[in-house]
Protein backbone atom coordinates (compact mmCIF):
# COMPACT_ATOMS: atom_id res chain seq x y z
CA UNK A 1 0.00 0.00 0.00
CA UNK A 2 1.37 2.94 -1.22
CA UNK A 3 0.34 6.26 1.10
CA UNK A 4 0.52 9.43 -1.26
CA UNK A 5 1.92 11.70 1.37
CA UNK A 6 4.51 14.66 0.69
CA UNK A 7 7.46 14.48 3.72
CA UNK A 8 6.09 16.24 6.29
CA UNK A 9 8.49 18.00 8.97
CA UNK A 10 8.57 16.84 12.77
CA UNK A 11 5.96 18.82 15.27
CA UNK A 12 8.86 18.42 17.58
CA UNK A 13 12.14 19.11 16.16
CA UNK A 14 10.81 20.61 12.94
CA UNK A 15 13.22 18.04 10.78
CA UNK A 16 12.28 16.67 7.78
CA UNK A 17 10.77 12.95 8.56
CA UNK A 18 9.59 10.26 6.15
CA UNK A 19 6.56 10.07 5.53
CA UNK A 20 4.55 7.35 7.12
CA UNK A 21 7.41 7.12 9.91
CA UNK A 22 5.80 6.30 13.52
CA UNK A 23 9.11 7.98 14.88
CA UNK A 24 10.97 10.50 14.53
CA UNK A 25 14.17 9.89 13.53
CA UNK A 26 15.71 13.20 15.14
CA UNK A 27 14.41 13.64 17.90
CA UNK A 28 12.76 9.97 18.75
CA UNK A 29 9.28 11.63 19.41
CA UNK A 30 6.19 9.36 18.67
CA UNK A 31 4.39 10.36 15.21
CA UNK A 32 1.45 8.41 15.20
CA UNK A 33 -1.57 10.52 15.63
CA UNK A 34 -3.86 9.14 18.53
CA UNK A 35 -6.90 8.50 17.39
CA UNK A 36 -9.37 10.99 19.07
CA UNK A 37 -11.70 9.63 21.32
CA UNK A 38 -15.02 10.52 19.26
CA UNK A 39 -17.56 12.09 21.66
CA UNK A 40 -21.44 10.66 20.64
CA UNK A 41 -21.98 13.75 19.19
CA UNK A 42 -24.10 12.42 16.34
CA UNK A 43 -26.10 10.08 18.54
CA UNK A 44 -27.52 13.34 20.60
CA UNK A 45 -27.21 15.11 17.13
CA UNK A 46 -30.10 11.96 16.18
CA UNK A 47 -31.79 12.23 18.85
CA UNK A 48 -32.47 15.54 18.72
CA UNK A 49 -33.38 15.47 15.09
CA UNK A 50 -36.13 12.62 16.07
CA UNK A 51 -37.30 14.79 19.50
CA UNK A 52 -37.78 17.46 17.42
CA UNK A 53 -39.43 15.67 14.87
CA UNK A 54 -41.99 14.09 17.26
CA UNK A 55 -42.72 17.42 18.67
CA UNK A 56 -43.45 18.80 15.55
CA UNK A 57 -45.75 16.22 14.58
CA UNK A 58 -47.51 16.92 17.56
CA UNK A 59 -47.67 20.14 17.06
CA UNK A 60 -49.24 19.96 13.65
CA UNK A 61 -51.41 17.05 14.80
CA UNK A 62 -52.90 19.54 17.46
CA UNK A 63 -53.64 22.47 15.63
CA UNK A 64 -55.06 20.09 12.40
CA UNK A 65 -57.27 18.66 15.19
CA UNK A 66 -58.05 22.40 16.49
CA UNK A 67 -59.10 23.32 12.82
CA UNK A 68 -62.15 21.00 13.24
ZN1 LIG B 1 11.68 15.23 15.60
Amino acid sequence: MVVAQKSSKCPYCREDIAPGALVCKHCGMPLVKKPKPKPPFWRSQYMLGVYSGVAFMILMIYFYSRLF
